[in-house]
This record gives C-alpha cells, structure tokens and sequence, in this order.
C-alpha cells in the first residue's frame, strides 16, 4: 500500500496519536481498568456530549444548498441587495421539517411542514422561516406555547393525544383554516420537492426611494404538489419512516435538482388600513384576486450536505435575521418568534452559533458583540466599544429596517383590529367549497374522522362536528356521520 492510500493514523481531539481504541488501559489482562487511560476517559465523556438538545418543535428535519435566482427586476418594490438585479445569485441552504415530532418520529406522519431558508446575502444572511401552509393556527404568540403543548406529549402519560389536541383547536376557531389545511391531504405531503413553501407571515419591503410595500412570500414546487392520502402516509411510517429525507437527499444525489418559483403578493403600504381583511393576521391569506402573485425568481437546492449535524442538525434559522430592504409587520406571531428563534438557538448550541460555519455570514463582520462561550471569530484590536475615536466600525442609519407607525393609545392587551370580512370560518370555507375538488373533500372528512375517531372523548368529538359545522353544514353532517353520530348532531351543534 502506497502512503497515499494508508489511512491516516487516528488521533483523540488534541491531535495525539490514539494508541488503541480496541483495548482499555487495564492491570494485567484481567485486572481493573485505570483511570489515567485518558484516550478511553475522553472518549466517553465525549460520547455522552454527543446530543445538543433537540429542538422543541421541527426537532426532523433535512437540509440542502443551492441558490436563489432573480428572474424579475423587483427594485420599484426593495432595496435589498441580494434581489437587486436579475441574474444575481444568492447561495442557500434550506431545511424542511416536522414540526411536533422528535428527532426520530416518522416523516409521514400528519403535520405541517417547516420550510426555513438562509439566504448568505452580500449585506447578511436573510433567513424566512416558513412553512408549507400559507397560514397558522393562532394569531398571538401568546397562544404559541399552550398550542404546541397541546400537540406534543403529555405531562402525565407521556404521550401524544389526539383529544388534547381537538381540544384547543376547537375552543381556538381561528385555527379553523390551518385545521382544514393540515386536514386535507397537504398534511402528508409526497416529497419535500413537491409541496409549496410560504413566509405566512406579511413582511415589509422598502425600495431605494423610502416608498414601503406590504408582501407575502410563495415557493411554488415547479415539480408540482403531491401527497399521500392517509392509507399512503400511514403504510410508509413503517415501510420507511425517514422517505422525506431519503427523496430529497436521492433526487440531489442523482443530479435531479428539485426547484422553487419565487412568488410575491405585494399590497401598496396604504392598502393594509382597509383590506377586507386584517392584513396581518396570520390565520388568514390574501386571496388571489385581490394581490396576484408575481414571479420574481427561482431557488434550486443542487447540493446534498456533506456532514448531517454540522449543517442541518446545526443550523439556526431565524425570522429577526432582516437584511436591509426587507422588514416586519404588526403580525404579533411574528413579534414572537422575532425574539424566540434567535433565543432557542442561544440555549440550544451556544451564545456564538452564528459563527459555525452553517451558519456564518458569506460577507465580512464587524460585530461589537465579544467572546463568550467557544468564540472562536475575534475582532483583534478594534475597539470594544462604540462611539470610539480609533478607527471602529460605524453604524450606517441609511439601513435602517422598514417599519410603520402607530397612533398613541393605551398599552393593554388586545384582539386584532376587525376588518370587513374578518371571521375565522369564511376562509376555511372557502377552499372547502370552491378550491377543493370532490376527491379532496371526500378524503378531507376521512382524514378527520380518523383523527378524531380514536381517544377522543364525546364532549370534545361534539365541540369537534360544530367546528366543522361552521366550516361548512354538510361537511359537519360528513363529519358527524363519520364519527357515529346522527346528522342531526351536526344541525344541531
Ligand atoms: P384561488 O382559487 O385563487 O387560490 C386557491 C389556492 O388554494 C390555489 O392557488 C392553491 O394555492 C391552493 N390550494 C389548492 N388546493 C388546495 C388544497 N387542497 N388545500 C390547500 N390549498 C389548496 O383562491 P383564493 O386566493 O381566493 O383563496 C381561496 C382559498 O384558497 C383561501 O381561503 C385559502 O384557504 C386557499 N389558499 C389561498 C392561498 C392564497 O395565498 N390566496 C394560498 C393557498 C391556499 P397554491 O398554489 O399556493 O398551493
């Protein structure tokens, strides 16, 4: 064997050579094993540090890079450097996941699907941390935590339960239209390649002029929507609990590189006051009619990662990381997770997981923020503080984020301002009655009946036929008759 192909001689973290890792240090063949065998101490202890903790919620998920390409001038509506001319390209990396399932749970099991990309922009990374439903189930973050609580396991039992969950669905009617979503068959979608990602949230655009704009985000699959109906989805939890991944990690192997068309609702700033509905209710969508979406790029995800943890398992993704051109809105979800992203991924991998290379800037930094635990980015001898008169970085007003007013009023807590059309069941009811073909209705009452047949209690399985009541009257009677109550139940809920 040439030197070349002798593999190299293993070594612990400090580099030493390891002299065995078959055999323990030990006091005779039979003896005790010593302490001082630090190549087997450090390995143990190495090993049991193995696991960061999981994330709390999209704990599956799987990742790919690629790019972002602008296809349409889009500078009338934002300043943002990486979408200011067409052809420019932006490096990626994008993470699809579960949401309420650990680490090991199956990929086909009913759920929403995370749809987070990082964009590496020349002014920062951009990160839109979507998912593959246009809308939520709550409104305020408040009712964030009680809501996932709601989905994962059980305090006393340890388990998952589908009762606690129709139980906050149906004393929350605003997660009327997410339900309906996660009903239908896009609750168990096919591929990662073959499902839509949405921002949901509204976010601001600002263009070079100071002009502000209201947009919603759209990733349409260009491989088009497929799911799994629930005998599918159900089968291939044991046949192969981790297909998602396999699809995605396969088609990019195979050079098969799966793609997305970029589409944007853009609403003129003034609009938002009088839309028919609030603007900024993230249970809610703009239909199409009132802003058509325009195509303004592509993303292709072209390249497997070449190590799991380091890249998907490590990566953190967060709706605070804005670049300038782009802001928030008055979407009170979003003012949660603007704090709590960022917050997770502190406690989850450290105080400087912004500098592992995952997810490190492609432009350069010059951060006042210092040291902390495994820092390993140092600003040498600038200054540590700011104003200073030796030479440190400046900040620039000119990139301030866009942003909005509000008129003086009391601080309290509140509901969403009403629009004309507000309610929690006209949307839902609308994709039920006129955008969901007959086989997607029938396998819509289906998927529910089967949810909220088993370990459901009647009280809640009452509450549950006039939720979908309100929906829509027949699909309760659908719902009632599947679940073994008379039609009337429903009328009469
Ligand atoms: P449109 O007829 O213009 O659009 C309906 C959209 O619904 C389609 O473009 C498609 O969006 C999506 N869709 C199709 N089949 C399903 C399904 N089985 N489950 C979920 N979504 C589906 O109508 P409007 O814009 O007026 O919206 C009507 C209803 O459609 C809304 O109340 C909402 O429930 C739903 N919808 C609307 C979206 C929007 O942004 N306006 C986005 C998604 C759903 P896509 O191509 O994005 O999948």
């Amino acid at each position: 064997m040439t030197d070349d192909l002798r593999p190299p001689t293993a070594t612990n973290d400090s580099g030493i050579p390891t002299p065995s890792d078959e055999f323990s240090l030990t006091v005779g063949p039979g003896g005790p094993t010593v302490l001082h065998d630090h190549h087997l101490v450090q390995k143990i202890q190495h090993f049991n540090r193995e696991r960061i903790p999981e994330r709390v919620v999209h704990a599956k998920g799987s990742g790919a890079h690629g790019f972002f390409e602008v296809t349409a001038d889009v500078t009338e509506w934002t300043s943002a450097s990486f979408l200011s001319e067409v052809g420019k390209r932006t490096p990626m990396f994008a993470r699809f996941s579960q949401v309420a399932g650990e680490l090991g749970s199956a990929d086909t099991v009913r759920d929403p699907r995370g749809f987070a990309l990082k964009f590496y922009t020349d002014e920062g990374n951009y990160d839109l941390v979507g998912n593959n439903t246009p809308t939520f189930f709550v409104r305020d973050a408040s009712k964030f935590e009680d809501f996932i609580h709601s989905q994962k396991r059980m305090a006393d039992t340890g388990m998952r339960s589908n009762d606690a969950q129709w139980d906050f669905w149906t004393l929350s009617p605003e997660t009327a239209h997410q339900v309906t979503i996660l009903m239908s068959d896009r609750g168990t979608p096919r591929a990662y390649r073959r499902m839509n990602g949405y921002s949901s949230h509204t976010y601001s655009w600002k263009n070079a002029g100071g002009e502000r704009f209201w947009v919603k985000y759209h990733f349409k699959t260009v491989q088009g929507v497929e799911n799994f109906t629930l005998a599918e989805a159900d089968a291939m939890v044991s046949e192969d609990p981790d297909f998602l991944r396999r699809d995605l990690w396969d088609a990019i192997a195979a050079g098969d590189a799966p793609e997305w068309r970029l589409e944007m609702q853009i609403m003129p700033f003034e609009d938002a006051a009088d839309y028919r509905f609030n603007p900024f209710d993230l249970t809610k969508v703009w239909p199409h009619a009132d802003y058509p979406p325009i195509t303004i790029g592509r993303m292709v995800l072209d390249r497997n990662p070449a190590n799991h943890f380091a890249e998907v398992e490590q990566s953190g993704f967060a709706p605070a990381r804005l670049v300038p051109g782009i802001g928030l809105s008055p979407d009170k979800m979003l003012m949660g997770r603007v704090f709590s992203y960022h917050d997770t991924h502190l406690h989850r991998i450290g105080a400087n997981y912004e500098q592992l290379p995952i997810n490190a800037p492609q432009c350069p930094v010059h951060s006042y923020n210092k040291d902390g635990a495994m820092t390993y980015r140092h600003a040498g001898a600038q200054p540590v503080y700011s104003p200073n008169s030796y030479g440190g970085p400046r900040a620039d007003p000119s990139k301030e984020l866009p942003s909005w007013s509000v008129e003086a009023a009391e601080i309290g807590r509140y509901a969403y301002e009403k629009h004309a059309d507000d309610d929690d069941f006209v949307q839902p009811r609308a994709l039920y009655r006129d955008v969901m073909t007959p086989t997607d209705r029938d396998h819509l009452v289906t998927n529910i009946v089967a949810h909220a047949g088993d370990r459901v209690s009647a009280d809640v399985q009452r509450r549950v036929i006039e939720y979908w009541t309100n929906v829509d009257a027949e699909l309760g009677g659908r719902v009632a008759a599947g679940l073994g109550y008379s039609e009337a139940a429903a009328s009469a809920a």
